[in-house]
């Protein structure tokens, strides 16, 4: 197995539990595997399919997925098919000739056609060795998917007795686990749980106070790179579209009011990098998978720390550092609760959801230890220690607790009590800011105690206190045309010293540029990798070469090889064949497809480099760019 994994993928172990889970399928047993996002649970059921070449079936929700699948073995030499209703009836019936002449391993197929007439008598002839369920949350009402066609399943057991069926999910809440079991109706199945932190993924949390300028930020700290911003609404997306575009930077927006053709247009684009970002709304990111994307912002907060974890998580698949970066005001919460309470049948738990999703904001600890413990995890022990996980906002130092918090608190309680609950959280920010507003002057509110209680503060520092203090529950806001915040009984209740307030957070101090520490990242050679130095003209240079062969096949760019794979490239400098094959990601197939071009582009590079040829344009020759 290991051979195969080296000659097919150039990969030289396996990660966590990957050795397990392919065990599971050599031995015929059933089983379900739940691994993270980009913990690579594909090649769980592909390493033994081409290993044992045999016939495994593989079930997939998406269209477009599919698609990029079997483009990628193709590339890795795998015999690769798919059937789906995007096909021509001519191409379906080349599959299944090809099929009936045993000549596919790996065939992907969409759960309705297991169960169309006369597919499954072809099926039960092609004597498939396995069936790889893979998204199988998608078989139960608890995940965030669910899709009825998935219950079809259930009659894999039935029609084809002793098959064995493999089931794979990102999801892993006991509910969906067990749905997943029952309704597979898999037997004794070995299950295979992994860890659900994502180290290389860097979390910062911060107030919102001006959505272009911090997403620009956060653009700006990633030129070049491939990030998703995700916002609430469709309004809020073109914005900040708009914003990046007028600044010249290659970024493309979607959501649900644009027409197929440019919703397509736009993926494509992001796909293919000719765009770097995509600003969306949530309906973006599944079918989505390049994975080299290395940031995601959320310009607006999610409806539920699930949502939050799935649409962050197609940040650095590849297990290189990403960013997320989530700005919120307290604002979004009452949105989604509007929001919520239009929709004729809410999900059962989704306000509460939600009010978790906002105390995940405003909690001032680290981040990965908050989703971890979301999610019913422990933290790994390093994550306990004394440094935190030094790759969140909290344990990087960048979000210091206030010392004077109670103090704060108290000030901005009391000026909410002396405003009785009949104003907005901006005029109280005014008040206690002691700015000059219309308003103030108006209502004579510079006369109040609270005036100017906290005038040291910048407004959006109060606003941002006083989203935590409701989040805290010691203040509340009412849900009208014109929101007003109140002081709860709670909140009474600390005002009187009866009760304390608990941490606020100071406004962020300026982010890092450096990513992660290094020695995160998902397996051990990519942490190395990771953290070593590499040649980034020469990173560049070979980008290249991959858009140009990708664009030649028609297959998206990081399916000729990862940003991994090229950085090692742009690190070690292969310049012969069997060099080039030592660079983990560089298969069989591949070096015979790719090696030529990518070992002539890197020779070039070198002579360059080593001044045996002048560069090409330079600096002060007259005429030139
Ligand atoms: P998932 O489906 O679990 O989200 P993928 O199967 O897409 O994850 O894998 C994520 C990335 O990790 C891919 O680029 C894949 O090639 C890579 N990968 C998987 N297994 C290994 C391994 N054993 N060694 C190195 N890279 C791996």
């Amino acid at each position: 197995m290991i051979e195969t994994l080296r000659r097919v993928w150039g990969y030289d172990g396996f990660r966590p539990l990957q050795d397990d889970a392919v065990r599971a399928v050599v031995d015929g047993r059933d089983s379900l595997v739940v691994l993270p996002t980009g913990g690579g649970k594909s090649l769980c059921y592909q390493a033994p399919a081409i290993h044992l070449s045999r016939l495994a079936v593989v079930v997939s929700p998406l269209i477009a997925l599919m698609k990029d699948q079997v483009d990628g073995l193709r590339q890795q030499g795998v015999a690769a098919a798919y059937l789906n209703s995007s096909q021509s009836r001519d191409e379906r019936a080349t599959v299944h000739r090809t099929l009936a002449a045993g000549r596919v391993i790996l065939l992907y197929v969409a759960p309705e056609r297991l169960t169309t007439p006369g597919f499954a008598e072809t099926l039960v002839r092609a004597r498939p060795a396995f069936f790889a369920v893979d998204e199988a949350h998608c078989i139960s009402q608890w995940g965030h998917d669910f899709r009825p066609e998935y219950r079809e399943l259930s009659l894999l057991k039935e029609r084809f007795t002793g098959v064995p069926v493999h089931a794979y999910t990102a999801t892993a809440t006991p509910e969906v686990r067990a749905d997943i079991v029952t309704e597979l109706r898999l037997k004794d199945p070995v299950v295979l749980v992994g860890g659900f932190d994502r180290p290389n993924l860097v979390y910062r949390v911060q107030a919102r106070t001006d959505r272009v300028q911090q997403v620009l930020a956060a653009v700006n700290r990633h030129r070049g790179e491939a990030g998703i911003v995700y916002c609430i609404r469709r309004s809020e997306v073109d914005e900040v579209a708009a914003a990046l575009v007028r600044r010249g930077l290659r970024a493309v927006p979607y959501h649900a009011g644009l027409t197929d053709a440019e919703r397509r247009a736009n993926q494509d684009a992001f796909v293919a990098e000719r765009a770097d970002i995509v600003v969306a709304t949530v309906a973006f990111g599944m079918g989505i998978d390049r994975s080299n994307v290395r940031y995601v912002v959320h310009a607006g907060m999610p409806k539920s720390l699930e949502h939050y974890q799935q649409e962050a998580g197609r940040a650095g698949r590849d297990g290189l550092p990403a960013e997320c970066l989530l700005l919120w005001t307290g604002a979004d919460y009452g949105l989604w609760k509007s929001i919520l309470e239009g929709e004729p049948a809410v999900a059962p738990g989704a306000v509460r959801k939600l009010g978790q999703m906002l105390a995940f904001c405003q909690d001032v600890t680290c981040r990965h230890r908050a989703l971890l413990t979301y999610f019913g995890e422990r933290a790994p022990l390093d994550e306990e220690s004394s440094t935190g996980c030094q790759a969140c906002d909290v344990c990087l130092g960048e979000v210091a607790a206030a010392d004077d918090g109670p103090q704060i608190a108290a000030r901005i309680l009391a000026a909410a009590a002396e405003l009785r609950g009949r104003f907005g959280a901006t005029h109280l920010a005014d008040v206690l800011t002691g700015a000059a507003t219309e308003k103030i002057r108006a209502m004579r509110h510079e006369r109040l105690g609270a005036y100017g209680a906290l005038s040291e503060a910048s407004k959006s520092e109060v606003r941002t206190w006083v989203d935590q203090l409701i989040g805290q529950g010691l203040l509340a806001r009412s849900d009208g045309e014109y929101p007003t915040v109140a002081v709860t009984t709670r909140g009474a209740r600390v005002l009187r010293g009866e009760e304390v307030a608990g941490p606020l957070s100071r406004a962020p101090r300026p982010t890092r540029e450096r990513g992660p520490k290094e020695r995160r990242g998902t397996d051990a050679a990519a942490q190395s990798d990771a953290g070593e130095a590499y040649d980034r003209e020469l990173f560049e240079t070979l980008r290249g070469v991959r858009r140009t062969l990708a664009q030649e096949r028609g297959v998206p760019p990081y399916l000729v090889f990862s940003d991994v794979t090229l950085r090692e490239m742009a690190r070690r400098r292969p310049t012969t064949t069997a060099a080039f094959l030592m660079v983990k990601g560089v298969g069989e197939w591949k070096a015979e497809e790719f090696g030529a071009r990518f070992l002539a582009a890197i020779s070039r590079y070198l002579i360059r480099d080593g001044g045996l040829r002048a560069p090409p344009n330079p600096p002060d020759a007259p005429g030139r760019e």
